[in-house]
């Protein structure tokens, strides 16, 4: 069952749409390109942000969470979806962000702390060591009624969000493709799709080998 809070606030987002590119050089190809706009959702907890974090925030509801602490970037727009989103259930939230607390507050960073998102910098060593919790309780001294959100989102829960915009696409198609942070938002595609239909996963990190391995866990 889904939460109330969630509900009506699914019920206020846009329509992620299917658009076709028709441009001449794909037409050339052979092939139809169709994009996926879960970038129309909603401005903050746009695209796959949404998808993720649906399943996610409806257990910490059913858990009375007070309190969700989740790591990212600087520029990390899974802690934007993530501040905004708690500001609106009226939930608290944490963000242990990468790296030195920069000299000027970027913009992402700007409207986290405006959202009541507290920030807590953290040296690029501990922030490879908090990728290793993976459990909504695994953090160490987590207190109760708080909620661990592993980087990116990437629990088993945000599958089950992601499943749903495959079951959107109402046309024919051999190959999904999308961009990978944590890539758990391909996992969850991957998890979802029939067994013919090929994804691919274009990372946005360089160096990206160990997401493969991530995937497939
Ligand atoms: C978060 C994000 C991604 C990466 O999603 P993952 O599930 O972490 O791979 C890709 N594109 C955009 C625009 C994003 O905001």
């Amino acid at each position: 069952m889904l939460n109330k809070q969630l509900i009506a606030l699914e019920q206020k987002l846009g329509r992620s749409i299917l658009n076709k590119i028709d441009e001449p050089f794909i037409q050339e190809q052979g092939v139809e390109l169709w994009i996926k706009r879960d970038d129309l959702l909603h401005p903050v907890i746009s695209g796959n942000k949404w998808r993720k974090l649906k399943y996610i925030l409806n257990h910490a509801l059913s858990l009375k969470t007070h309190k969700i602490i989740s790591m990212g970037g600087a520029y990390s727009n899974h802690l934007h979806a993530l501040a905004y989103t708690g500001q609106m259930l009226g939930i608290k939230t944490q963000g242990l962000i990468r790296g030195e607390q920069p000299e000027v507050v970027n913009p992402t960073l700007s409207d986290l702390f405006s959202w009541g998102m507290e920030g807590s910098f953290v040296s690029r060593s501990e922030y490879r060591q908090l990728r290793t919790y993976k459990a909504y309780d695994s953090l160490p001294d987590i207190q109760s009624g708080e909620y661990w959100l592993p980087e990116g989102g990437a629990m088993d829960l945000a599958l089950q969000g992601v499943a749903e915009l495959v079951d959107e696409l109402d046309l024919d198609y051999d190959v999904l493709c999308v961009p990978c942070g944590t890539a758990t938002t391909l996992a969850g595609i991957i998890s979802a799709v029939s067994e013919e239909t090929q994804v691919l996963g274009f990372s946005a990190l360089k160096g990206a080998g160990f997401l493969s391995a991530e995937v497939s866990q």
